[in-house]
């Protein structure tokens, strides 16, 4: 091998699942055909075509039956998500815009699928949510296996895997992660996806590091380098040399024992120095995450985000189904509560039944708990689904995106009649679950005191609450730098929900992605928030970090920082009492990174 083929490339990525490896590589290579484009004249030679297409699309059918039948227990999310592959297969803009350009155009069906995705791919990646710009990755998934039919490619070894490798890929489906050996998986590297892929959110849930969005990577590394992957920096080194490797598994050490220590005080309850107590949640997406959410000593679940199991399919889960999810994660949690969001579909989350799907400003749309009361069948199935879950553990129930005082009490209205209609079918279910709103608009805010009324918990939104109230879209890329949680409007607004709440006796949490940084730590805790939810990873540090303060301290410094003008004079105030500690606690890591990453991407 010539000198130039061993040496060290250093490759930057997102880090998206923290932790540091060095392996092999085990290359997924599925993109080595290559297509071009054929004139096809005689009409027989184009019925061929469109049946070769057909011909295609029947056995991707049957190759996701397959795997969707053999998916494990772990993998029934996943399968949901080669469920809406299935449906995408028969998607009149896919299946029939193929057709319609091989007969038009007269082209080969291979052409003609690589226009028709890569247009669609266009439609997608220009919208503004990241969580729908990564599902034109669905697409290119859906193509990649037809594609694979139409050329007689191999499809990829993914089974197969028997010894322990890091995985690189230009990207991973949720049906080439569930045919995983997920134990022979070092660590995971891919050309495209980011903190909201579904490889991400394995990778975090599964404590596996990962760099994804690497662009070239699978071009540049090949089967059996050895690589170095750093998932908290996002750096990649192939063939690193004798000092690189030196350096960074003293940084894995370093990292490990990192983990190590603060984990082992994590299952302690957080308490400052002057004897502050203050309950450290977990926030979670998928049921898988709950046992993260425990293993890093989270005091309960502050945030599930229920939106995730309506999302990426063609059919609304049915009650038995929700029931299911819920229970899995109520009971792994008991005896520690578990909080259900109810249903924050948002209008460009669109879910596929949606007739309304038009709106201009899906932010300001029919979002939340508006589309729930619009539902109310939906909304019904859910509460529900809740209500019967609620026998086997401690669950509070928590609507989002709550404007006006009127949708509180209808949404109470909708849970008693869920109550009243299971209990004339003599159903098993609980009626005392806690009642909490998500404080994320402006106008919750001002109107607390009324919404304290009907409310047993606020919860703070904080990622809604900075978009709404500084006029900041928080999926755009362009104002990401304006988007500012120490701005002195939102530490206001802070202040005032927490006085509110003081005074009416109302339980205060926050579960936006302030609540896991360290750095803001301080405010929270001078502001007497009792519970703060995070990404699971952040639990042990900000444990570690408010058993380093104390409380008083803290609220003498919000006097000052409620005297500053703009968010750059409250980080120096910051900066300068507590800046040390954080670096501490941290250790130089970025524990927070996928979580800060999401809020501001
Ligand atoms: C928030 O808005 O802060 C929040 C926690 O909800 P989501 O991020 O799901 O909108
Ligand atoms: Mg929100």
């Amino acid at each position: 091998m010539s000198d130039t083929e061993t040496r060290e490339i250093i490759l930057q990525g997102i880090g998206a699942s923290p932790g540091i490896c060095v392996g092999k590589a085990y290359l997924v290579d599925k993109e080595g055909v290559n297509i071009v484009r054929r004139y096809v004249v005689p009409d027989d030679a184009l019925q061929t075509e469109k049946n070769r297409f057909r011909t295609a699309v029947k056995k991707a059918r049957e190759e996701l039956t397959e795997i969707i039948s053999e998916s494990s227990k772990e993998f029934r999310e996943h399968a949901n998500i080669l469920e809406t592959h299935l449906v995408l297969l028969k998607d009149k803009m896919l299946y029939d815009k193929i057709i319609e350009n091989i007969e038009q155009d007269k082209i080969n069906a291979e052409w003609a699928l690589k226009k028709v995705v890569s247009n669609l791919q266009a439609v997608f990646k220009n919208m503004s949510d990241p969580y729908f710009r990564e599902r034109a990755s669905d697409i290119v998934h859906v193509a990649d296996r037809i594609m694979r039919n139409l050329t007689g490619a191999g499809a990829v070894n993914i089974k197969g895997i028997t010894k322990r490798v890091i995985l690189v890929a230009g990207d991973l489906s949720p049906a080439d992660t569930s045919q995983i050996q997920l134990e022979n998986i070092m660590g995971f590297i891919t050309d495209r996806g980011g903190i909201t892929s579904h490889t991400g959110i394995i990778a975090r849930t599964l404590e596996i590091p990962a760099v994804l969005g690497l662009e070239h990577a699978t071009h540049v590394i090949r089967n059996d380098d050895i690589i170095v992957i750093d998932g908290s920096s996002g750096e990649v080194i192939v063939h690193p040399a004798e000092e690189t490797l030196v350096k960074f598994v003293k940084r894995r050490l370093k990292y490990e024992a990192f983990r190590a220590a603060i984990l082992k005080g994590s299952h302690f309850p957080a308490k400052t120095v002057d004897g502050v107590t203050v309950s450290i949640m977990g926030n979670i997406e998928l049921p898988e995450e709950v046992v993260s959410v425990r293993d890093n000593g989270g005091d309960g679940i502050g945030l599930y985000r229920t939106e995730f199991q309506y999302m990426s399919r063609s059919v609304f889960p049915d009650e038995y189904e929700l029931f299911d999810k819920y229970r899995d994660v109520i009971e792994v949690m008991s005896p520690k509560p578990v909080t259900i969001r109810t249903l924050d579909i948002n209008g460009d989350k669109a879910i596929s039944d949606r007739r309304d799907a038009d709106e201009e400003n899906p932010a300001l749309g029919l979002r939340g708990i508006r589309y729930c009361l619009k539902n109310p069948e939906v909304f019904k199935t859910q509460l529900r689904a809740i209500l019967r879950a609620a026998t086997f553990g401690n669950v509070r129930v928590m609507f989002p995106m709550i404007c006006c005082f009127g949708e509180i009490s209808e949404a109470k209205q909708m849970l008693k009649a869920a109550a009243d209609s299971l209990e004339k079918e003599g159903a098993k279910f609980n009626r005392e679950v806690e009642v909490g709103i998500m404080i994320e608009v402006p106008s919750a805010v001002i109107t607390a005191d009324l919404m304290a009324e009907e409310a047993d918990f606020f919860s703070i939104g904080t990622n809604d609450l900075i978009q709404y109230s500084l006029a900041i879209d928080r999926g755009n890329k362009y104002t990401s730098h304006l988007y500012h949680p120490l701005h002195p409007a939102i530490i206001r607004m802070l202040k005032h929900v927490s006085d509110v709440a003081k005074e009416k006796n109302v339980k205060l949490s926050m579960c936006g992605e302030m609540a896991g940084d360290p750095f803001n730590l301080p405010i929270l805790l001078a502001l007497g928030i009792d519970e703060l939810s995070m990404n699971p990873q952040s639990i042990p540090v900000i444990k570690r970090m408010i058993r380093s303060l104390k409380a008083e301290d803290t609220r003498i410094l919000l006097k000052e920082i409620l005297r500053q003008k703009t968010s750059a004079d409250i980080m120096e105030v910051l900066n300068n009492a507590y800046g040390d500690l954080v670096s501490e606690v941290l250790n130089g890591q970025m524990a927070i990174s996928a979580a800060r990453q999401r809020a501001i991407n």
